[in-house]
């Protein structure tokens, strides 16, 4: 963190929430305010999104009188004068009327303080309330939203909101030269304000659950409602398999068919409607029957069939769910249901991914505002991959009003075109794992026999995987084999052929169905050789962490001796660690958090009710810190003990200081649970106990301590809906690399084929990038003796936890 003047804020900024509300929000709201104070900028919230901007703050409410707890005396212009302006509570508690001798009445601007945004990111909607304002619309609102602000001195503004929430950003700063002429002329504002506001800053984050943004991957609130739709059709589906019923879906979307598209494919759902893909045939309804049919055939007890709200036929006509359930009923004779989500989507506690996110975006959002020049555009923050992008705000709208139009004009190629490769790539996903068609695509010299196997720990998505890898084999005309407790279980002749409906359960299932274990080929090469040559394997797909890495690099090596192993061999990274080289991402690690999120929201509960605890929190990873360090950004907690950084007595010293003199700012009755995460292995000497109590012992009369061990419980139960839909997107990827590298081989004359080096590959995300690494290249990344990435692209998180937690100034406050 660079040295901040706290006397002279360097920008007043204000945040605001509009549109539709979304899980993300105030996580959004608490990083902006955060960030903001941290960069030197005086801080402001806008009650009811831009409804409160036109109102803006009636002369009789006067802040100083309603904020008691304002300290303006000892630290005027530190960073403590920043900590608490005391109305975050009044904003939590969701009531503007008169509380404990304060009131938000008449007051729509609100300056906020570092402490009064804490623990915000654990709650759902938005804690300072969204509208949609017809006033703000109109020329007259504008004016009054300009001359609010220009009152307030504020000079910047971050909006989280839909495109149309955004669109009246960009409009808003367009015309706001034009604003303060006008209010000028008419004698609302001082010359010297004209003087002093020629030039409004803005950006927007992108709050919306149906993730219908265009130049984004992901938009703040969509995962949580994934998440909800997901656990309802997990809910259903049991239902479904036990009456052996049909149930129709309706999920939101009315122009997106994001959630309803993810849902099908993490829910295994059989048919789906959506607005940018209608069914191509005037007869989709023969298509469904004949589809679900099929399934019905094959042996499936059940049917899930989704609808996207703004569904309709090739022809615009909209499909509604419960025609969707009189058709199946009237032509296939199958009791169904029909189950409209509404807005149970909207809403409760965001998923991990919704509060890491909305952190790394608002911080972003901050530096745009402070670099933000006349001459720049409006930036919206968006995220591609695992990076946090800037475009061009209004690029963003135009694009996905675009997306609005084509399908207006049924031109659904186009709609589908602009929606981006990861949708398209989604739809194929659903398709390739869905539907059972009855005829191979491949021609018979194409066709492989398929080995999968697990190895290393358990990991949520693994099963997902395995069950799209044999789906999409069985479309192809591949035999899928699954090797049965890795490597030993191959030896032992533990190798099964999967079939279609075998897998039909497995999206939802956690651990790994196949077994597994830590074992490496190199327990008998030979022996693995051979029954790669008596099961005439094809292609080899690992799933798995450190290990699969290791195992591919030895089945690489030994190819100089052993032929059989002259196949594409592909590794797709699944561990709750996170620690195979290259990747910012494996499978489980999703779904771990969440178990992580889940647990410490519990835990901070009874910390907070306790007023003055510390919870030491221990955490699976081995020797990679990636679960620690993002639990913690995602649970704010304010310690964070990684092995990649280990712990010293030095470091404990300073820990110690710094939770003393948190304490002591906090409120008489008024402190707050902290949390504190521990890797198991940071240290050997300074355990999760030991340093438990140390707290206790140094936090005299300011805080008490405790521990928890979460243990295997971060190997998650249902695996979540990101990690299931990366499963689906990675595997099919996995596929399409050994399909093409198996045809190159078939190229080569002669039996002895030789699969050269990028044939065994370890698929990787990577910044922006999905990306086959050869497993070659990638062991000059790996720090073998540590089992982890020479290089963690993660690693500078471990910072932006303690930035968020003020622990620089803290510790520098005399
Ligand atoms: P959601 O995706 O949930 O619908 P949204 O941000 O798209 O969210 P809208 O109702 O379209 O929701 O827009 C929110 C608010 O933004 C509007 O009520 C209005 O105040 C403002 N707004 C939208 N479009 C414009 C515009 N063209 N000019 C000025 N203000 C606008």
């Amino acid at each position: 963190m660079a040295e901040v003047d706290f006397t002279k804020p360097v920008m007043k900024l204000a945040v605001l929430t509009s549109g539709g509300d979304s899980a993300g929000m105030n996580a959004v709201v608490r990083a902006v305010v955060k960030a903001g104070i941290l960069k030197g900028c005086e801080t402001y919230v806008v009650r009811e999104g831009y409804e409160g901007l036109v109102r803006g703050n009636s002369d009789e409410a006067k802040p100083e009188k309603v904020a008691p707890h304002r300290d303006s005396s000892a630290y005027y212009g530190s960073f403590v004068h920043n900590l608490r302006f005391g109305d975050g509570e009044l904003l939590r508690d969701g009531t503007s009327d008169h509380f404990a001798g304060r009131t938000l009445r008449g007051r729509y601007i609100v300056r906020v303080g570092w402490d009064d945004v804490r623990g915000w990111f654990a709650q759902g909607g938005t804690l300072i309330g969204t509208a949609r304002s017809a006033a703000f619309r109109t020329i007259e609102g504008r004016l009054s939203a300009a001359q609010n602000l220009i009152k307030e001195g504020i000079d910047a503004i971050a909006v989280c909101g839909g495109d149309g929430s955004l669109t009246g950003a960009d409009v808003f700063r367009a015309e706001w030269p034009k604003l303060v002429a006008e209010l000028h002329k008419q004698g609302r504002i001082t010359a010297e304000q004209v003087q002093r506001h020629g030039f409004l800053k803005i950006v927007g984050l992108v709050g919306s659950i149906d993730n219908d943004m265009s130049m984004t991957d992901m938009t703040i609130g969509a995962p949580t409602a994934l998440h909800r739709i997901c656990e309802a059709i997990d809910n259903i589906d049991s239902t479904a398999a036990s009456h052996s019923r049909a149930f129709v879906v309706e999920v939101m979307g009315r122009n997106c068919g994001w959630l309803a598209l993810m849902g099908s494919v993490s829910g295994g759902a059989d048919y789906i409607l959506l607005p940018e893909r209608p069914p191509q045939t005037d007869s989709w309804e023969d298509e469904m029957c004949k589809l679900i049919h099929n399934h019905r055939e094959a042996g499936k007890r059940k049917t899930i069939v989704i609808v996207a709200e703004g569904a309709h036929d090739a022809n615009l006509k909209p499909i509604h769910a419960d025609y969707v359930k009189d058709v199946l009923i009237d032509r296939l004779g199958l009791d169904t249901r029909v189950t409209t989500l509404g807005h149970t989507q909207r809403g409760g506690r965001p998923c991990a991914f919704d509060r890491i996110l909305p952190t790394l975006q608002g911080v972003e959002a901050v530096d745009a505002l402070l670099e933000s020049t006349p001459e720049t555009p409006s930036y919206m923050i968006g995220v591609h991959e695992n990076k946090m992008t800037r475009i061009p705000l209004m690029e963003a709208v135009k694009m996905t009003h675009e997306v609005t139009e084509a399908i207006k004009v049924k031109d659904f190629d186009r709609a589908m075109a602009l929606r981006g490769p990861e949708f398209r790539e989604a739809l194929e996903g659903f398709y390739a794992t869905s539907v059972l068609e009855k005829e191979p695509r491949l021609p018979h010299h194409l066709r492989m026999r398929v080995a999968i196997i697990h190895i290393g720990a358990p990991a949520g998505g693994m099963n997902a995987a395995t069950r799209t890898a044999v789906r999409y084999c069985v479309r192809q005309g591949h035999k899928p084999f699954a090797v049965h407790n890795g490597f030993p279980g191959l030896l032992d002749d533990n190798v099964h052929q999967l079939s279609w409906l075998g897998v039909d359960n497995w999206m939802t299932r956690g651990g790994s169905e196949l077994g597994t274990n830590r074992k490496l080929p190199d327990v008998d090469l030979g022996g693995v050789a051979a029954k790669f040559q008596q099961y005439k394997f094809n292609a080899l797909i690992l799933v798995g962490g450190f290990e699969a890495f290791s195992a591919l690099l030895i089945l690489e090596n030994a190819r100089k001796h052993y032929p059989a192993f002259h196949i594409p061999m592909v590794h797709l990274p699944a561990t709750i660690s996170n620690n195979v080289p290259m990747t910012d991402y494996s499978l489980g690690s999703d779904t771990s958090l969440n178990a992580l999120v889940d647990a410490c929201d519990a835990i901070k509960q009874s910390a907070s009710a306790s007023r003055d605890r510390v919870f030491v929190v221990e955490v699976q990873g081995g020797k990679c810190g990636y679960l620690a360090t993002m639990g913690a950004l995602a649970t704010g907690a304010c310690i964070v003990y990684t092995p990649e950084r280990g712990m010293s007595l030095d470091m404990l010293r300073s820990d110690v200081k710094y939770l003393k003199k948190r304490y002591s700012l906090d409120l008489k009755g008024k402190s707050e649970g902290r949390l504190v995460i521990r890797n198991e292995i940071a240290s050997e000497v300074y355990s999760t106990e030991f340093i438990t109590k140390m707290f206790k012992e140094e936090g005299g009369k300011l805080f008490d301590s405790r521990s928890a061990s979460l243990g295997h419980t971060l190997q998650g139960g249902i695996p979540s809906p990101l990690d299931r839909a990366r499963a689906v997107r990675l595997t099919l990827k996995c596929m399409a690399f050994i399909e093409h590298h198996h045809q190159l081989l078939l190229k080569q004359p002669g039996n002895l084929k030789k699969a050269p080096n990028e044939s065994a590959a370890v698929i990787t995300i990577l910044g922006s990038g999905v990306k086959w690494v050869p497993v070659t290249e990638m062991v000059e990344h790996a720090d073998t003796a540590n089992r982890r990435g020479s290089e963690e692209s993660w690693i500078g998180v471990v910072d932006l936890v303690e930035d968020l937690v003020a622990r620089k100034p803290i510790l520098e406050k005399e």
